[in-house]
């Protein structure tokens, strides 16, 4: 093993994705040295990655989130392409993930710099405050802070990843507390011509939830977005705000444009992406790519002294292996791998909770054709939502959901319209015969235009038993373990989901559509299941939450309120993987939130080791001003982005 050299820097960051690349800038506000680690590989041209990622989309057949993004087996990351549905139900699972059932953890992430916020689709709701009590509702836990400790941060990290929303709309629509006079810092993304076909036909209206007293009124609400809108210029007391530019990009950031691919790629880098925050960064950051930390190592007095890594070349091979030294570690390497190498270190586990709660958001889809065009396929995947179903005494007895109204047609539960293509031309006419030509196009136009999806996104509630673990047994290119994960979903969720089904069934009725829904076991339903006598499948929303849980107490959680692991008073673990409860809303925002908040504490720790601040913006030594690393001796074998 390689030596350190002669550095030792003031915290090391592992993961250069979401939370990682904004612990990251914060710190380094403060002029604190900070090497960041990244397994994926980088680019030292991220204008030219773009087009790249752009090209590489464009000839991928299979057009998932990863695909426009260069992987390595040294650091493998898991796609929803590994997992097959059977014919006699159950799954198969090929890729990095081991799993063992009963049902399959179905969503992935990307190792690349950047992570999986390169892919992601850009929702940024705010969790409710009674999504901070779940436990008081028999299900799930409460969280050691309220939505008013966070509310603060959400503001900052709605500045930092740039949110486009309507505040007033969010609390009287969704209850959202806001301070006197906040608005966000862009205009909502304008609802798309579904939207307002669905506002026309639903809102006032009701529907029953069977575990709900009384009806539910529904009002088509506009979605927060971390993507490009009109700038408010009422923002922030009339200061106004400037969206940032991508990296490559000169002047402001563009407007989203509606080219409705940002899940895996915005062309017009409209969508926020962590490389915007990276592009940010003050001088004493140094990143490294291709380096993929195997190891915490703790010292004699529960301190982390520093982490291993393992760096590999560019075609993947040949992997050398480095240690370096740091006051304090931060981990943010995705919520699944944090507790992989937390539990690969043996570290920041006295309460065997490292790896267990592993939640999600499973998806019930449900899809139909309206009577009339509704202008499918265009702007963002989905622009608004229902979010009457968030909150409420129901809570107590079936999981809570958002439901977001797809704009992106039968995209996610059938595949993209070139599989309808096929489907006409086997056998499309009303006789059983093929369709061609003109009749083809004219079919086609009528119903692809009239394609509608409903995703009801439901809370799942925090499991010991739903965990990660690993086994010496498997392994990937590197030697490092792969994830094993055992996955169910509780009686809860599927009651939920069930609710949800049947509210969908009231949409479908209100809306005159034709239900298109059907679940069966087979290859596209990895996830199908049977509950009270009817079939139901999910999809999964790439949110993994829980695996090193927060809480009051070091007996029953990872790490405190601020993140940083109860074990270890100098290693942080930051993500969704310390959420107690995945909550209703998509969770990246709150992630992001909790890592501003977290950097406060960080600095005040470092503060108290070192004493004094150190100079704002301080250049570490030897490193070049733009945020990224020089030749280091200690870091050779690693590429520098
Ligand atoms: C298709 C999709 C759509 C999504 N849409 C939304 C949405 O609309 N709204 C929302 O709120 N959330 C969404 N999410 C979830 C969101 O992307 C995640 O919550 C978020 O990216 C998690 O951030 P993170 O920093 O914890 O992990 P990541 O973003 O995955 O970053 C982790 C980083 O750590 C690196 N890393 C991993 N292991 C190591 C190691 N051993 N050593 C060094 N580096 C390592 C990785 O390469 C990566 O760069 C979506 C996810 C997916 C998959
Ligand atoms: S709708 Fe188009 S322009 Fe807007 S964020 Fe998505 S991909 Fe980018």
């Amino acid at each position: 093993m390689s030596g350190p050299g002669s550095r030792r820097w003031d915290v090391i960051v592992v993961g250069a994705g979401f939370a990682g690349s904004l612990v990251a800038k914060q710190l380094a506000d403060h002029g604190w040295r900070i090497l960041v680690l990244e397994a994926g590989h980088g680019a030292p041209d991220p204008a030219q990655a773009h087009l790249d990622a752009l090209a590489a989309h464009r000839t991928a057949s299979a057009k998932v989130p990863n695909s426009p993004y260069r992987t390595s087996e040294a650091a493998p990351s898991p796609d929803v392409t590994d997992l097959a549905g059977l014919a006699e139900g159950g799954f198969r699972a090929d890729g990095y993930f081991v799993q063992r059932g009963p049902l399959p953890y179905a969503s992935g992430y990307l190792r690349a710099n950047g992570g999986t916020g390169l892919a992601w689709t850009g929702l940024a709701p705010r969790m409710h405050p009674e999504d901070f009590r779940a436990g008081d509702f028999g299900h799930g836990r409460n969280w050691p802070i309220g939505y008013g400790d966070l509310e603060p941060y959400y503001r900052a990290a709605e500045r930092e990843i740039g949110v486009a929303g309507d505040a007033e709309e969010q609390r009287e629509a969704v209850g959202l507390p806001f301070p006197d006079g906040y608005r966000f810092p862009m205009h909502a993304i304008p609802r798309s011509y579904l939207d307002q076909v669905m506002a026309t036909a639903l809102d006032g209206r009701c529907v029953r939830d069977p575990d709900e007293a009384a009806p539910t009124r529904l009002r088509v609400v506009t979605t927060p977005h971390a993507r490009n809108g009109r700038p408010d210029p009422g923002y922030d007391g009339g200061a106004g705000y400037r969206p940032a530019p991508a990296p490559g990009q000169r002047g402001g950031g563009e407007l989203c444009q509606g080219h409705a691919s940002c899940v895996p790629i915005c062309p017009a880098q409209a969508k926020y992406t962590p490389l915007k925050t990276q592009a940010r960064w003050g001088p004493s950051v140094t990143l490294v790519t291709r380096a993929v930390v195997t190891r915490v190592r703790i010292g004699g007095n529960g301190q982390a002294t520093g982490v291993e890594y393992r760096s590999y070349r560019e075609d993947g091979t040949a992997h050398t292996s480095h240690t370096v030294d740091a006051d304090l570690v931060v981990l943010a390497a995705h919520a699944i791998e944090n507790a992989k190498l937390l539990l690969a270190s043996g570290a920041a586990n006295s309460s065997d909770q490292v790896g267990r709660n592993l939640m999600d958001h499973p998806v019930l889809l449900t899809w139909g054709l309206m009577p009339q065009q509704i202008g499918a396929y265009r702007g963002p995947g989905s622009t608004s939502g229902l979010e009457g179903f968030r909150f409420g005494a129901a809570r107590a007895r079936r999981a809570p959901f958002r439901v977001e109204i797809g704009n992106w047609g039968w995209t996610w539960a059938l595949g993209p319209p070139d599989g309808r293509v096929a489907e006409l031309l086997r056998g499309g006419g009303p006789d059983g015969r093929g369709l061609f030509g003109p009749e083809l196009r004219r079919t086609l136009g009528d119903r692809i235009g009239r394609e509608i999806a409903f995703q009801f996104e439901m809370e799942q509630d925090a499991d010991p038993a739903n965990r990660v673990t690993i086994d010496p047994r498997h392994r990937d290119a590197l030697g490092n373990p792969r994830p094993v994960l055992h996955y169910d979903l509780s009686d809860y969720v599927k009651r939920g989901i069930a609710a949800a089904r049947s509210v969908s069934d009231q949409l479908f009725a209100l809306l005159g559509a034709e239900d298109h829904t059907r679940f069966e076991p087979g290859p596209a339903w990895p996830g199908y299941f049977e509950y009270q006598g009817r079939g139901y499948a999910y999809r999964a929303a790439g949110h993994g939450a829980g695996t090193h849980i927060m809480g009051d107490s070091p007996a029953g959680s990872v790490v405190d309120q601020w993140q940083r692991c109860w074990d270890h008073p100098n290693l942080y673990a930051v993500g969704c993987g310390s959420m107690p409860t995945v909550a209703t809303s998509n969770p990246s925002l709150t992630m992001a939130a909790l890592a501003l908040r977290s950097t406060e504490a960080i600095h005040r720790d470092l503060l108290a080791r070192h004493r004094s601040a150190p100079a704002q913006g301080a250049p570490a030594q030897g490193v070049a001003a733009q945020g990224v690393a020089v030749a280091d001796p200690a870091l050779q074998g690693a590429e520098t982005p």
